[in-house]
């Protein structure tokens, strides 16, 4: 048996005694990851530095700060999510008590990427752990510094049986999805969910895909021009552009193109600086094959801002690009990296049409002052969840649950959404012995009509 092998073994035997599942134990482990958070900060925030130069501020709000605001709310609102959900009854069935138990599935198995690589990685634990799971987590090799502080910090706080850490890339996943978990819970690429998936069915284990897409940005001629080019620099040069969220490409309305850019290159200006290269809250790519993949899509159409890279340091500038066409190269896959293209369209109608020839997004931008604009993009696009006049925000209110459609993924969580992710709805009818109503038995001569009464 391999040690992860028996390390599963452990788990499912501390999940089959029973421990995991009382409120009190779940709030304790909750209250160990963010005594884990508040104690090693510093250390975490040094890891992703070390990794890819996130500055300590992004990490703290984007990372850190977010997974202890969600143990916060997960703490808060437990014994409410616990409680079985008293539903009524049926015609058929009355009378009697129905109601739905929330039950933990059991081992969970959290497979997270790169670039968010503490929150994506804790955030679904908050969820299994509420709910009373046991996990073993899988975070990324490409970043090393992260994974090995997230590793031996939770062999410190965490028994083996209940949180384990398994560093490695694709071999170390392959093993482990050849494995008998109860629950996968995946974060990544497309191309990988995929994979994911078909281990995943070959046991029917339930899953999570939370996957990638081409995330559009429409700005339309009403839009407040200045603030919106500060939301959309932010939300595209965050973490450098490495964001499952971040608009992926502009789609503008030709007449307020020019003064658009202008405002974007203000923006960029005031967050990084005449240099970003020098700016302390500038990351980095996270390694040469993306740099390598991403600066030949610089080439595309024509650069208005930034376009210039350091590849011994994975330095890609803030990068601007104009007259992109749909068939450009930077139009066919996720651009994730600090280059933003800009598109026009003419009528709404042929935005959407556009759109539309894609994969459903994971996340859609409307910048506008028309509601009857917003309400055209959100009626007639399919896309995972998003935000009017603002970009990436809607992932920091654990009120609204966050997931993906289509190829950018299925299932969801933050929040409550994360107690019910990696919670089973056990839905129960329970009768009493006084009145056994007898319609349902044989023989049913004479007894179609009284049926057919029912269900008229
Ligand atoms: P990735 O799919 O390459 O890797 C994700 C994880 O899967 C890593 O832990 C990796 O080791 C593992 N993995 C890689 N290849 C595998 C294989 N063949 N078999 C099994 N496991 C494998 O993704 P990434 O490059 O780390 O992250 C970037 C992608 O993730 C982007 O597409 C981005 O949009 C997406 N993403 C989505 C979300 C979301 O919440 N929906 C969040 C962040 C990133």
């Amino acid at each position: 048996m391999s040690d992860y092998a028996e390390l599963l073994k452990q788990q499912k035997e501390n999940f089959l005694s029973g421990a995991t599942k009382s409120v009190s134990y779940r709030k304790e482990q909750l209250k160990k990851l963010k005594q884990l958070l508040k104690e090693n900060e510093e250390a975490l925030t040094d890891a992703v530095h070390m990794d890819f130069k996130k500055p300590p501020f992004e990490t703290f709000g984007t990372e850190i700060g977010l997974v202890i605001g969600e143990i916060n709310y997960a703490l808060k609102n437990l014994d409410e999510w616990v409680k079985p959900e008293k539903v009524p009854t049926s015609i058929v069935n009355f009378p009697s008590d129905n109601y739905i138990l929330k039950e933990p599935y059991g081992t969970a198995l959290i497979i997270s990427p790169w670039n968010y690589p503490i929150q994506l990685t804790l955030l679904p634990l908050v969820g299994a752990l509420a709910a009373g799971n046991t996990a073993f987590i899988k975070p990324s090799e490409l970043t090393p510094h992260t994974s090995g502080a997230l590793s031996d910090l939770m062999a410190l706080y965490f028994p083996q049986d209940l949180v384990t850490v398994t560093e490695g890339g694709v071999e170390t996943s392959s093993e482990l999805l050849a494995m008998d978990f109860d629950y996968i819970f995946f974060t990544g690429s497309t191309r990988v969910g995929k994979i994911i998936m078909q281990s995943a069915a070959a046991r029917l284990i339930p899953v999570t895909l939370e996957l990638g897409g081409k995330t559009p940005c429409i700005v339309d001629e009403t839009a407040e021009l200045e603030i919106s080019a500060k939301r959309i620099a932010w939300g595209k040069f965050v973490n450098a552009g490495q964001t499952c969220v971040a608009p992926d490409y502009l789609l503008v309305h030709p007449s307020i193109k020019e003064e658009l850019v202008g405002y974007l290159k203000t923006a960029v200006h005031s967050l990084y600086g005449d240099d970003p290269e020098q700016s302390e809250d500038y990351s980095r790519i996270i390694d040469q094959n993306h740099f390598q993949r991403l600066t030949p899509l610089i080439e595309n159409g024509d650069l208005v801002l930034g376009g210039q890279t350091n590849a011994a340091t994975n330095y890609i500038a803030p990068t601007i690009i104009d007259n992109i066409t749909w068939d450009d190269p930077v139009m066919q896959d996720e651009v994730f990296g600090p280059i933003l293209p800009i598109l026009t369209y003419s009528d709404l109608q042929e935005a959407v049409t556009q759109i539309r020839k894609a994969p459903r997004p994971l996340a859609l931008y409307v910048f506008t002052s028309e509601d009857d604009t917003e309400k055209f993009f959100l009626e007639n696009v399919s896309f995972g969840g998003g935000a009017i006049n603002d970009t990436i925000a809607h992932l920091g209110n654990h009120h609204l649950s966050f997931g993906g459609v289509g190829t950018s993924g299925f299932g969801s969580y933050h929040g409550k959404a994360s107690f019910d992710s990696f919670s089973h709805q056990k839905s129960i009818m329970k009768k009493n012995f006084l009145v056994d109503i007898p319609i349902r038995y044989a023989p049913y001569e004479g007894k179609m009509k009284w049926l057919k009464t029912i269900f008229r």
